[in-house]
């Protein structure tokens, strides 16, 4: 720890009051926390770790870093279809800062925890704090809860299902790219959304749960669209096939698309959107329509889950019915 900020200090000043909200982190004064799920729920859990310089840029701001760090580990829940209870937050922080300034970064980086906490119901039940000689990284284990037997998985689909994502594709991948000073031409609002999309990820936890029993295999999209239906099909046995010209963009989106047409495979491909694709039998077709106006939350067919074609080509990629496959120079065209 940096001279005059002891461990106990940080943990007291600043994390303490985002635990206030739950009996069983004990107000983080005993050696770990209590959970009680509920009779008939399991438990959920799952961890990620954020990295400065990696998983955003050192001058990021400390609001950015915690909506991310929180925001990744619930998408994760959601995918799930759980509801959050509470996390765990080990950061570790450089050890030359000086006081003041790790002071006062924590300080914003609890004010946003504490906001995101009121938005998604969840509060801090415990963590570790060390100093580090390398760059500053957060981890959060989130947990969750889900009625036994009910949580989303990966295994589900089947061929026939539809495949569906919600909200917008690309949008974070296209933010990366305004980030690193690209896509000049957009307007100054268009590069604000796409960068606040890939700042902070925005969990579908009510479009998750609401999808228990309906939906045959869920997985969020961290990886990028593509390679994340992907796991869906390797866990599952199947294939899938995507029409591209369906996969729903933001305006902002769309805007870059229509300036270069070769930013649709950043779309499809990129990482970091934090929506959910899932996959639903035909019949389901309605009851997503309604949960869809419910949470008022876009929900989009995008393509059908197929028999199982090679490991190469687990999820294949149609524009208006033609086959596409990526190159290092973006899309090119089979004919
Ligand atoms: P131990 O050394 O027994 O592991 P610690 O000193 O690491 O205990 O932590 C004391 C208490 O403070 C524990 O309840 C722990 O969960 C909590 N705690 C430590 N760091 C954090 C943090 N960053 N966020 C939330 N709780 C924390
Ligand atoms: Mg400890």
């Amino acid at each position: 720890m940096p001279a005059g900020l002891g461990e106990f200090d940080i943990i007291a000043r600043h994390f303490a009051p985002l635990a206030a909200g739950l009996p069983g982190a004990l107000g983080l004064l005993d050696d770990a926390a209590l959970i009680d799920p509920g009779p008939g729920q399991t438990l959920v859990v799952t961890t990620d770790t954020v990295v400065a310089g990696v998983h955003f840029p050192h001058d990021a701001e400390p609001e950015q870093v915690a909506a991310k760090v929180l925001g990744v580990n619930l998408s994760d829940l959601a995918a799930m279809g759980a509801q959050p209870l509470a996390y765990l937050l080990a950061a570790a922080l450089p050890a030359g800062w000086p006081v003041g300034e790790l002071e006062r970064w924590l300080s914003r980086l609890v004010g946003r925890l504490a906001a995101d906490q009121a938005t998604f119901g969840v509060a801090l039940i415990g963590g570790d704090t060390v100093a580090t000689p390398g760059p500053l990284s957060l981890t959060v284990t989130a947990i969750g809860a889900v009625a036994a037997g009910r949580a989303l998985l990966r295994s589900g689909a089947r061929v026939g299902d539809r495949i569906f994502v919600s909200g917008t594709i690309g949008d974070a991948a296209l933010g990366l790219r305004v980030l690193a000073g690209e896509l000049p031409a957009l307007t100054a609002g268009d590069r604000a959304a796409l960068l606040d999309r890939y700042h902070v990820p925005r969990p579908r936890l009510g479009l998750g749960q609401r999808l228990c029993g309906v939906a045959t295999a869920a997985a969020d999209v961290s990886d990028g669209l593509v390679a994340d239906l992907g796991h869906i099909c390797k866990a599952s046995g199947v294939g899938a096939t995507i029409d591209a010209e369906r996969v729903p963009l933001s305006p902002a989106g769309a805007a870059a698309v229509a300036n270069d047409p070769a930013l649709l495979s950043l779309a499809l491909h990129g990482g970091d959107d934090y929506e959910l694709v899932f996959t639903a039998s035909e019949a389901a077709a309605p009851d997503l329509a309604a949960i869809a106006r419910d949470l008022d939350c876009p929900v989009t067919m995008i393509g059908r889950i197929t028999p199982e074609a090679g490991v190469g080509e687990r999820v294949r990629v149609l524009h208006h019915g033609t086959p596409l496959v990526v190159g290092t120079a973006g899309w090119q065209h089979f004919r």
